[in-house]
């Protein structure tokens, strides 16, 4: 086999219009950055469109309780989600489906062969929010829709979430802590918010074990997170065999970033992705997603998300 992958991206000004007001660091500017960034990839990077995602698609990971909070404070221009720490403007609920529907399109995309693996560049984030409370500037989990969409709509049974933003993907250990047909992967920083994420965490009920938590100490750089991977985390993911991996890419765990503790560099991120590349090569039929979570320093977003869509390209012929 010699297949050459097609890389795809997806990034849109449209969400730029979540606003979060004066010095937030979750903020348009940073996205601004980022895309004027994804902008300079070569022809040969597919871009991808987006889609908005539909009530139905939102309550594949959330409460309709939850999904109405989210419509009426924003509906009434509330200054924050009455849930938790996310900041909202009049067109938040509008973006966050934009950025729910593309990762599903991306999904879709891959499913149908058109790419192999694609980065979506959306915000606001996901990985916070719960099935029913939003927080930690993340209104809906994107990537916990797209692994229920996978297996409802495209027939898959064993989906892989590899979140390496610096804070605990709370909300999507949460939604997935009882199900074995999703293995919830997280690299953090130790003692970091939302103080979630001890390795102790391993899952309930039938999903025992398919929640893996692995904190880091503050302060230290990529090789240990790397080596930390292939003890745990890389055997761990071989024995599931995953028929797809979804990536919370975020990139706060970057030295230099304002909320992050952690010293990892761009090579960081592109070694990460590498092994995914090989893991899903192996298992996936080479298909992975990524979807942006955090990073707040925003020429090392930009740089970091550039060598993690160069990574993309390793594998089979690639
Ligand atoms: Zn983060």
């Amino acid at each position: 086999m010699n297949r050459k992958p097609t890389i795809g991206v997806h990034y849109d000004a449209c969400y730029e219009h979540h606003d979060t007001g004066p010095g937030h660091p979750e903020s348009a500017t940073r996205y601004r950055v980022l895309r004027a960034a994804l902008e300079t990839l070569p022809p040969e990077i597919v871009r991808l469109p987006g889609r908005t995602a539909t009530v139905a698609e939102v309550l594949l990971a959330h409460e309709a309780y939850y999904h109405d909070v989210v419509y009426r404070d924003v509906a009434a221009c509330a200054d924050v989600l009455r849930t938790g720490d996310t900041a909202l403007s009049c067109d938040s609920y509008e973006v966050a489906l934009e950025a729910s529907g593309a990762v599903l399109a991306a999904v879709d995309a891959v499913m149908r062969g058109e790419v192999t693996r694609a980065f979506c560049a959306v915000r606001p984030p996901g990985h916070h929010a719960t099935a029913n409370r939003g927080m930690g500037f993340c209104i809906f989990n994107h990537v916990a829709i797209a692994a229920n969409y996978l297996r409802k709509k495209h027939g898959l049974e064993r989906i892989a979430i590899v979140d390496w933003d610096v804070h605990h993907g709370n909300g999507t250990e949460d939604i997935f802590a009882g199900d074995p047909g999703v293995f919830y992967v997280s690299l953090h920083e130790r003692g970091s918010y939302p103080f979630s994420g001890a390795e102790e965490d391993r899952g309930s009920g039938e999903g025992i074990g398919t929640t893996l938590n692995l904190p880091l100490p503050r302060g230290s750089g990529g090789a240990l997170a790397l080596a930390v991977w292939d003890e745990r985390a890389g055997p761990a993911l071989e024995a599931f065999r995953p028929e797809f991996i979804l990536i919370s890419a975020g990139f706060d765990a970057r030295k230099d970033d304002p909320l992050g503790g952690l010293k990892w560099e761009d090579a960081t991120f592109a070694e990460f992705t590498r092994r995914l590349v090989a893991l899903a090569e192996k298992h996936a039929a080479g298909r992975v997603v990524s979807s942006l979570e955090g990073g707040y320093n925003p020429p090392g977003l930009a740089s970091a998300a550039l060598a993690h869509v160069a990574a993309f390209s390793s594998g089979p012929g690639g």
